[in-house]
């Protein structure tokens, strides 16, 4: 491949689309039973045996679901590996294969496209899954990128949204509100950084949260303890859109209501610093903040014993009958409702 004399990349348009496509996918091999043939044929082969199979797409188009600006290529690959194995994993079960369909646009050499796939490399080899396919095509309006996962569980342990039962307890895993105050932070630090024609962004003491926006992992560790622990969950459902528009989810669809409270609810104290720095209530950041990518799941009561000890879970709240609403008390013992806060790209503004 030679190079572009001025900027020292090389032009896409030099490989051509199946160039292209074999440059990018040439180091991946396969590492699942399942997958009977992968990249190569007019479609991928896989047998999955007895298990159920899951199968989860996102779509993630530049300047409305990240910015390039902040985001470097390869944490945008792991990134958007990492968003849709959450949804895999949310389902209780085990994530198999994904296919990447991209929409490359001008702007991109065959460099910017090898860092979004080293990023993609990273997160299939830490979470196990082959890359068996996909689609590529020119973009005329910003890098796209399409994903979908595919796993595999026993019938019985696929766990759904619209299941909750009455009494059930409310259980998240680690902490919330961090890749919100994370990306409060980054847009901060952008603004600062073109307004001052290039001064350095502040980002020490940050990389938690920043971690938590540029680098989110999904909960494997939560799926294998909840098994481990003999545990079935009831519901389930992963934060993306935060955690008050997840549990009015898993209520609506139950026919259930809510009960949750504020001093249960697991923040980190960099983001309680951060939000802080923003006059932000963290409690805000935590409810309605997005992209945690944390699971949020109801037990039976019984089951309490068996997790109360687990520091990755957080008891939260109890599922109550749909009449009494969907609430959460404050630390002053007020009685807050719960509102679906997701972010909605597609609303007018
Ligand atoms: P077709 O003409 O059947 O769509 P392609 O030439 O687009 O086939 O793709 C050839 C092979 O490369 C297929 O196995 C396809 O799934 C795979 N592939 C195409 N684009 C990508 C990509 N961006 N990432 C991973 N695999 C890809
Ligand atoms: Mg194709």
């Amino acid at each position: 491949m030679s190079n572009d004399n001025k900027t020292g990349l090389t032009s896409i348009a030099e490989l051509g689309e199946f160039g292209l496509i074999d440059h990018l996918t040439a180091k991946f091999t396969s590492k699942q039973a399942s997958t009977v043939k992968a990249i190569g044929d007019d479609a991928a082969i896989l047998d999955y045996n007895n298990e159920q199979v899951v199968v989860t797409t996102d779509l993630l188009l530049e300047g409305i679901h990240f910015n390039l600006t902040y985001t470097p290529l390869k944490h945008l690959g792991y990134k958007a590996v990492a968003v849709n194995l959450s949804d895999v994993y949310a389902m209780n079960a085990t994530p198999r294969q994904i296919t990447v369909s991209i929409g490359v646009s001008q702007k991109m050499a065959v460099e910017h496209m090898d860092e979004l796939y080293e990023g993609i490399a990273l997160a299939c080899d830490r979470y196990n899954v082959d890359l068996i396919g996909g689609d590529t095509s020119a973009s005329l309006t910003g890098l796209t990128i399409s994903i979908t996962a595919m796993g595999t569980a026993a019938a019985n342990k696929i766990t759904r949204r619209d299941s909750a039962e009455t009494n059930n307890l409310i259980c998240v895993s680690g902490d919330l509100g961090g890749a919100y105050m994370g990306l409060q932070l980054l847009e901060r630090e952008k603004e600062v950084f073109q307004s001052s024609g290039g001064g350095q962004p502040q980002l020490e003491g940050y990389e938690y949260i920043l971690q938590r926006q540029l680098k989110p992992e999904p909960r494997e560790e939560v799926v294998q303890l909840l098994d481990k622990l003999g545990i079935q969950p009831t519901s389930m459902i992963d934060i993306s859109d935060g955690l008050s528009s997840e549990l009015m989810h898993i209520c609506t669809k139950s026919g259930k209501g809510c009960k949750i409270y504020q001093d249960k609810l697991p923040i980190d104290a960099e983001t309680s610093k951060m939000a802080e720095e923003f006059k932000l209530e963290p409690i805000i950041a935590a409810l309605n903040g997005g992209e945690d990518y944390e699971l949020l799941f109801t037990i039976e009561a019984g089951d309490f014993e068996k997790l109360k000890e687990e520091k990755i879970i957080s008891v939260i709240g109890h599922i109550t009958e749909q009449e009494e609403g969907a609430y959460m008390v404050s630390a002053s013992g007020q009685e807050i409702t719960l509102q679906a806060q997701g972010w909605n790209p597609l609303e007018k503004k």
